[in-house]
């Protein structure tokens, strides 16, 4: 551990879009920070994301401030040119992430914020923890999970289906992870079954044309009752009755959904498609496991090679973040994101709208950048 700390104005924890956005605004604001990340390269959650992986969120409503998608990426950019964009980015603005540095502990000292990393200590007058949504995967247990003989791999730890052809895989919970790693399971030969435990609202990736995200913007704008019934009609007319492949909506629409409990519906991009031609299978929630296979909610018993947890993730804030009680949920996520939460500190990217996360994520920067510009100008 250094002896003293290193004095910046603004520590920004995490490179990958929500940090390197920051760092981006701040730049430009010569407001002077240190980006301290964990990995030792930008964005490294996209770096082990799936082979198959798109963003399901257009190009156009996806860059970050200042900067867009080159114009021979497609509307949805996979996820190299994903990670192709985010080191452009870093490079244009000439950013410069301290890797290998895992922040450990965020304190507030006096009138500044002491930030510690294994090896060593930065003393700010802000911080802004960029650290995801997405952190941590999410692993739930069942009763006999550990006797099931095949390999149990969360989603974050899946590849591609090429060593499944002619097997069976189960699919657990059917987000957008699950039904894309459906998919490129059936494309691989495999025969995937995906447990789906709750209700699930669904909606097209692009509608008449337009990108559903198009629609979820201008859809934001109309009371959520109402925008919940066009959603819901939207998803009838082009995916058809979804009860009748066994998957029951949820009592309220996808807006509702998304302002209650934070969570994106299931963004459809051909995984309805191949259940109804019986390439995917839907069985209901998972009760337990044995050495061979998965018991069902319905008492059904059925054998799988391999199981894929396509679980989700949990933020990571509660474990460096000494305040922690006073700006997380109980569930660990930050109780605001793109302003201030406590003097001189900031969440970047934990605000989970219709959207999209990166076109969220390039907001709060803005508005980070500006607040603390204003604060720095301020303290002179
Ligand atoms: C599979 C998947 C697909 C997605 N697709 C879309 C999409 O299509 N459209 C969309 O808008 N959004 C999408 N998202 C959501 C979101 O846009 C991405 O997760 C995006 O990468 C979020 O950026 P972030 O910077 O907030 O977090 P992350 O990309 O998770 O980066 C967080 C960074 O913080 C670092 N870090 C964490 N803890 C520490 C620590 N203690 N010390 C130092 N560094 C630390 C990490 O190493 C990482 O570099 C997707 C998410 C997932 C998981």
């Amino acid at each position: 551990m250094a002896s003293s700390p290193t004095d910046t104005d603004t520590v920004i924890v995490g490179a990958s879009a929500a940090g390197l956005a920051v760092a981006a605004c701040l730049s430009r604001a010569n407001v002077p920070f240190t980006i301290l990340e964990q990995s030792r390269a930008i964005a490294p959650a996209w770096r082990n994301h799936y082979d198959r992986l798109h963003l399901h969120t257009t190009k156009r409503f996806s860059h970050l401030p200042h900067h867009r998608f080159p114009r021979d990426v497609p509307r949805y950019p996979s996820r190299d040119q994903v990670i192709q964009y985010l080191e452009e980015y870093a490079r244009r603005f000439a950013l410069a992430p301290r890797f290998g540095e895992r922040v450990v502990s965020v304190n507030r000292e006096d009138d500044r914020w002491l930030t510690r990393t294994e090896a060593a200590s930065y003393r700010s007058h802000n911080v802004v923890v960029a650290t995801g949504y997405t952190q941590v995967p999410y692993r739930p247990s069942w009763p006999g999970l550990d006797s099931f003989a095949g390999p149990v791999l969360h989603s974050s730890e899946y590849r591609n289906g090429k060593a499944w052809s002619g097997r069976r895989v189960l699919v657990v919970g059917l987000g957008n992870s699950g039904g894309e790693i459906a998919i490129d399971l059936a494309e691989h030969g495999a025969r995937p079954s995906v447990a789906v435990r709750n209700a699930v609202n669904v909606v097209p990736r692009d509608f008449l044309g337009l990108p559903i995200l198009v629609w979820g913007i201008a859809l934001s704008q109309l009371p959520v009752g109402l925008a919940d019934a066009i959603a819901r009609l939207v998803s009838r007319v082009s995916l058809g009755r979804l009860e009748r492949l066994g998957l029951a909506p949820l009592p309220y629409g996808p807006m509702t959904q998304i302002r209650r409990h934070a969570r994106i519906p299931l963004i459809d991009i051909g995984t309805i498609q191949r259940i109804r031609r019986g390439q995917v299978e839907v069985l209901p929630g998972v009760t337990s496991f044995g050495a061979r296979g998965a018991r069902f909610a319905d008492g059904v018993e059925r054998t799988f090679d391999c199981v894929v947890l396509a679980t989700g993730y949990r933020p990571s804030v509660a474990a460096f973040l000494a305040p922690a009680d006073r700006v997380l949920d109980s569930e660990g996520v930050p109780t605001s994101s793109g302003t201030e939460a406590l003097p001189g500190l900031y969440f970047c990217g934990f605000h989970v709208a219709p959207r999209g996360m990166f076109f969220e994520i390039g907001r709060e920067a803005r508005r980070i950048g500006r607040a603390i510009r204003t604060r720095s100008a301020a303290s002179g």
